[in-house]
């Protein structure tokens, strides 16, 4: 993982391991195909180089004459990495009510500090009170970064999460098409184990099986939305992305003040929202474990 640069490539270097449990599937980022030069070079073990040193090497477009333009905001840059890692942490676990809820207080933790960072960085500059300072205090726009310059200390604890959060099972024919059967997921429940209930269900209550389980043409399914009552009208990945962003642009605009290239904001790694909510169950397995039927034979 790292941070692109418009036209100067990718520049520092820490592989993220976003996992997409709901897909399945692993991707490493940045995706195969990025802008990867010097990726052997600067992999975990970047620490010991200099933001000035992985700019030379990486994008080698900073001369070294020149200030570098990243190295005056080197610790609020790779706090902004690692609230990137921390995003994929919940896309991972969106499934699995305690990761989330500490992926997304290791997000919010990491992300409170850059303005305070960039402040400590850049506030014997010239600039500073009247250009820097404004951009910076400009965050208070996005409803977490705002909340987290009033309330320091501000985590979510679980039940926080209980009123608005939703989840429920039911079967889906393809991507997005899903069908809601009432059967509800408590907040605190894993997908897994909300799942093995519904199963258990089944089981016991064939008419319920009959209305609520999957037919020759569905799949069970399992979609979930995590909210909180501070922010009740955003989802909370999305919340955490969308603070990602505009604390990049903040930075991508002192980055270009300093003579750099504007940062790539776009997050191209992420992985699909809708995937990420729903995970969808095993037709077979569904058949062979409640109803006794191999779909094979
Ligand atoms: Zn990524």
């Amino acid at each position: 993982m790292g941070y692109y640069s418009k036209g100067l490539g990718f520049i520092v270097h820490l592989p993220c391991g976003g996992v997409n449990v709901a897909a399945n599937r692993t991707s490493i980022c940045p995706p195969a195909g990025g802008r990867t030069r010097g990726w052997s070079r600067h992999s975990a073990s970047s620490n010991k180089f200099s933001v000035a040193e992985r700019c030379s090497s990486a994008a080698t477009l900073c001369i070294e004459s020149m200030i570098c333009p990243h190295a005056k905001i080197e610790s609020a840059l790779d706090r902004w990495s690692e609230c990137h890692w921390h995003i994929h942490q919940m896309e991972a676990s969106y499934h699995l009510p305690a990761p989330f809820r500490y992926s997304l207080n290791s997000f919010i933790r990491s992300v409170k500090e850059i303005p305070q960072l960039l402040k400590m960085e850049l506030q014997n500059d010239p600039a500073f009170r009247n250009t820097y300072k404004p951009l910076i205090d400009s965050i208070r726009s996005n409803a977490l970064l705002a909340k987290l310059s009033k309330q320091r200390d501000f985590i979510v604890h679980q039940g926080m999460l209980d009123v608005l959060s939703t989840g429920q099972i039911g079967t889906t024919e393809g991507r997005g098409a899903k069908i809601a059967f009432g059967f509800r997921i408590a907040p605190h429940e894993s997908s897994d184990e909300a799942y093995e209930r519904f199963k258990e269900l089944c089981r016991s209550d064939k008419m319920f099986r009959g209305m609520a389980g999957p037919d020759c043409d569905s799949r069970p399914c399992i979609w979930r939305e995590w909210k909180s009552q501070d922010f009740p009208d955003t989802e909370l990945l999305e919340l955490a992305i969308s603070a990602w962003r505009l604390m990049g642009e903040v930075i991508s605009r002192i980055v270009v003040l300093n003579g750099g290239e504007e940062l790539d904001l776009t997050f191209s790694c992420r992985h699909d929202p809708e995937r990420v909510k729903m995970k969808v169950f095993g037709q077979a397995d569904f058949f062979l474990s409640v109803d006794g039927i191999s779909l094979d034979a």
